[in-house]
């Protein structure tokens, strides 16, 4: 597999550390709010991203954080009159509610910075140790000119950063691109004890601490949005390499970003969409199919009206399931009929086509394109006169994809027992050729809301 690395800015051929495992890191939300469908966009991408490698028999360990302390956390609490934790435990459960609702899957840990203190202390120590860190008006700051590697993930150099910027009112660090490490207390806020005296982390280090604790000093892939790449993530390379001396990312993944008039969707902004305020205007899979139908790292523009489409096409994928579901219940045969080892062949090329285009730095895209092909064949070469195997293997193959990307996650639904007495009358009447009773019992049934076709193979109710 090819992952575009955002340090080498190239795309490189994935090798794990260890054979047969892969470890990923993704920053995740800071739990002060419900978040919006921009924030979804990684969650999404890299739970495919985590399907995809777990579809080619990787193991995978899929670590995501919860941001529990920080600026926002404290003035939201404050504002709500709770406890920072209090507010952290709240919206971390509407956390999972939402990003359940879109398929995204429980991380194999999902540790909270609050819960790391220790491991936090360790690597500012180790950072004191080799020269990295200092103390300063009561906060502890890591000095950007002692790392040599500094801007490199994010194609900076430090003399640029340090030239460009200033240095903020009430900050007493040497260096305009020096960040903190560990804050020192201010009354009311939470805080714990350490070696510079009660305060708490600054952002930056809980995901160096967390991503070491969970997966080692060194990760195969670490991932967030693009707007992470500077300063967090340069300043986590800075913290782990510097404390750990080793390289502390293998490939660094990126994602574009959302967008709502070419505008980067954002809190700050005010321009944005809780995911679950769409949600009750959309369902869930359409919105997921919507987030994964540009490949990760292009921007994507939101509307209503990509979503109605998109709307449309998950439909089409349902109805390519329902119709194969219909004709496999009719179908027999355990061999493939003559000539339709050629669509069997066909239906293997969109396979095929599908894992070229996730082994190409996971272009679901490309991806979905490969899939409605197969809708494609399935819509125009199934029928009741195609063998059981033939449907079963182009049912499998769609399930397969499916899997990977998050979709068709809902059952075919039953049909209530009072619609399934009228069908079998309806049956009765059709094979009796009375007529009229038939279309009387059509009616009833398209009344409770169902739709009734005739088909070679009988009616078909969805
Ligand atoms: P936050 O809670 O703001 O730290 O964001 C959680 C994740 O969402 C991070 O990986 C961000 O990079 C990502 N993110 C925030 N806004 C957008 C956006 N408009 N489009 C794509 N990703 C975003
Ligand atoms: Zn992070």
């Amino acid at each position: 597999m090819q992952i575009f690395n955002t340090m080498s800015r190239r795309k490189e051929n994935f090798v794990p550390i260890q054979e047969g495992k892969v470890g990923i890191y993704a920053c995740g939300p800071t739990v002060y709010n419900y978040f919006h469908i921009g924030n979804a966009r990684p969650f999404v991408v890299f739970d495919v991203l985590r399907r995809y490698f777990e579809y080619k028999g990787y193991e995978v360990k899929f670590v995501q954080n919860f941001t529990d302390i920080d600026d926002k956390m404290i003035n939201r609490a404050n504002d709500e009159g709770v406890t920072v934790k209090e507010l952290g435990d709240r919206f971390i459960d509407e956390y999972f509610k939402d990003a359940g609702a879109l398929g995204v899957r429980e991380a194999s840990v999902h540790p909270r910075a609050t819960e790391h203190i220790d491991a936090i202390i360790k690597i500012v120590e180790l950072l004191f140790k080799n020269g990295h860190a200092y103390e300063a008006g009561g906060d502890v700051y890591y000095d950007t000119t002692t790392f040599s590697g500094y801007g490199k993930l994010s194609g900076q150099n430090t003399r640029d950063l340090n030239s460009g910027a200033r240095i903020e009112v009430g900050m007493d660090k040497k260096h305009p691109a020096d960040f903190v490490l560990w804050k020192g207390a201010k009354p009311g806020e939470p805080s714990w004890d350490s070696p510079w005296g009660k305060g708490r982390p600054g952002w930056h280090i809980e995901c160096s601490a967390m991503s070491t604790v969970h997966l080692g000093e060194t990760v195969d892939i670490h991932c967030g949005g693009q707007d992470l790449i500077f300063p967090h993530h340069e300043n986590e390379v800075a913290q782990s390499e510097g404390a750990f001396g080793k390289p502390f990312v293998n490939y660094w993944m990126h994602n574009g970003f959302l967008n709502i008039d070419d505008e980067k969707m954002s809190k700050s902004a005010g321009n944005f969409f809780t995911v679950r305020d769409i949600l009750k205007k959309y369902n869930a899979e359409t919105v997921r199919m919507f987030l994964l139908s540009a490949h990760y790292r292009n921007p994507l523009n939101f509307s209503e009206d990509i979503l109605k489409q998109t709307e449309a096409s998950l439909q089409r994928l349902y109805t390519a399931r329902d119709k194969a579901l219909f004709l496999l219940d009719k179908a027999s045969g355990e061999t493939y009929k003559d000539g339709e080892e050629a669509i069997v062949k066909a239906i293997d090329e969109t396979l095929t086509k599908f894992e070229n285009a996730m082994d190409d730095d996971l272009n679901t895209a490309e991806g979905m394109g490969a899939l409605f092909e197969l809708v494609y064949i399935m819509n125009t070469e199934l029928s009741g006169e195609s063998s059981k195997k033939l449907v079963d293997y182009a049912l499998s193959t769609l399930t397969k994809i499916c899997d990977v990307l998050g979709l068709l996650m809902k059952d075919a639904e039953e049909l209530p027992e009072e619609v399934q007495k009228l069908a079998k009358e309806r049956e009765i009447a059709r094979k009796e050729k009375n007529w009229a009773l038939s279309d009387e019992l059509r009616d009833k049934i398209i009344a409770m809301g169902y739709t009734v076709e005739d088909t070679p193979e009988g009616q078909k109710i969805s």
